[in-house]
């Protein structure tokens, strides 16, 4: 071997070298503290829809969290502090803030693109999400999920729930109780015909959280509801804003429903198009990295309080499509999305990891390993739900 060829040989050996401590390093703080928690539904009952406000709910399953719990209920009131000036900076992902980053994602609609292109994103990152289903939708037409997809999701540990059997607007059903019973009831027959327990409902375009007689039928089926639309959820239902709540009961002192509560869990629609704006995908990102890490200022000192919930609906590859369809996002920006939580150590739960204390009327999280917090770990959390 010549003294050149060696030298070239040593710069490959010292590069491939280098190369694999990279690699080996970074694979370190991905380890996926994997759990194998189950959710408990079957023990979760329908309440009774006395007023609105059922009482029972299913605590089994708890018993792992009280380090939520204590922190929750030690200060029962927490007064959400103003973000203390929080705008940039979201890169910095070290530290114990990093822990407290957690983001729930949801999918509505049952299209048939978030199998073929949201689910392997979810799967390179070990991330669980809930699909919200339309009961009559489902093999209806091709652009839509078929019910070996929804078994194939129930299997890989994704959370099924309930989007109504038809995608019907509740409020244009009041004059039809049976009507609302079929949509809001019989989507719950309906998935559980399919071996699916839904025991969260989604109000198709987020309509009808605010009126006692929906709730009421919500209710009496589920235990938790989705509405939205704000970026974060409180888990005290107190860092509203403009819709000051002490708890998160469903009705205040004066007998009205409140602004969020366990039948109107605040998620996240990101809608590129609206009045005010027409987003591209490119100036859609930041609004995301900024809306995820505007949790940051309330999970302080190892609590979580504010919790982003993303609701996605139609994913597609076609710039047209993207720009015709308020809510569609491209495939590359889910991508990137995804791609930017992992990298930021955020860590992904499911909308039925949330469980409602009727005690105290505040919610709190299921089956998040406690290992993880107040630790320095950056690790994404795989964490399943029923098999
Ligand atoms: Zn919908």
């Amino acid at each position: 071997m010549s003294n050149a060829n060696a030298k070239i040989l040593f710069g490959v050996v010292v590069t491939f070298t280098i190369v694999m401590m990279l690699v080996i390093g970074s694979s370190f703080p991905n380890v996926a503290l994997s759990s194998s928690h189950h959710k408990n539904k079957s023990s979760s009952h329908i309440s009774s829809s006395t007023g609105g406000a059922a009482t029972s709910t299913s605590n089994s399953g708890v018993s792992n969290l009280n380090g939520f719990n204590n922190q929750s209920s030690s200060s029962p009131l927490y007064s959400a502090p103003s973000p203390p000036g929080f705008s940039s900076g979201f890169n910095n992902s070290g530290g114990l803030a990093s822990n407290n980053k957690l983001v729930m994602i949801g999918f509505d609609d049952s299209y048939k693109s978030q199998i073929l292109y949201a689910k392997p994103i979810l799967d390179k990152y070990g991330f669980k999400a809930s699909f919200f289903e339309v009961c009559t939708w489902i093999g209806k037409t091709k652009d839509r999920q078929t019910w070996q997809d929804v078994a194939a999701l129930q299997h890989d540990g994704m959370d099924i729930e309930s989007h109504t059997m038809t995608h019907a607007h509740l409020p244009t059903l009041l004059s039809s109780p049976s009507q609302l019973t079929y949509e809001i009831g019989g989507s719950k027959q309906c998935l559980a015909n399919h071996g699916v327990n839904a025991t969260i409902f989604g109000y198709p375009l987020n309509l009808g959280s605010d009126i006692p007689s929906i709730v009421n039928v919500v209710a009496k089926y589920y235990n938790l509801a989705r509405s939205g639309s704000a970026p974060l959820m409180f888990l005290n239902c107190n860092g509203f804003g403009k819709q000051p709540q002490t708890d998160c009961s469903t009705y205040s002192a004066n007998g009205k429903l409140t602004y969020a509560n366990r039948y109107d869990i605040k998620s996240d629609s990101f809608r590129h198009v609206d009045s005010n704006h027409n987003y591209s995908p490119s100036q859609e990102f930041p609004q995301f990295v900024q809306r995820m890490n505007s949790q940051i200022p309330y999970n302080t000192n190892g609590k979580i309080n504010a919790i982003p919930i993303v609701t996605y609906h139609n994913l597609t590859n076609s710039m047209q499509d993207y720009n015709m369809m308020a809510s569609t996002i491209t495939v590359d920006l889910f991508a990137q999305e995804m791609k930017y939580l992992h990298d930021n150590g955020f860590r992904v739960l499911l909308l039925n990891q949330l469980g409602y204390d009727p005690n105290n009327n505040v919610f709190d999280i299921k089956n998040v390993p406690l290992s993880t917090y107040g630790t320095t770990t950056n690790a994404t959390t795989l964490v399943r739900a029923p098999s």
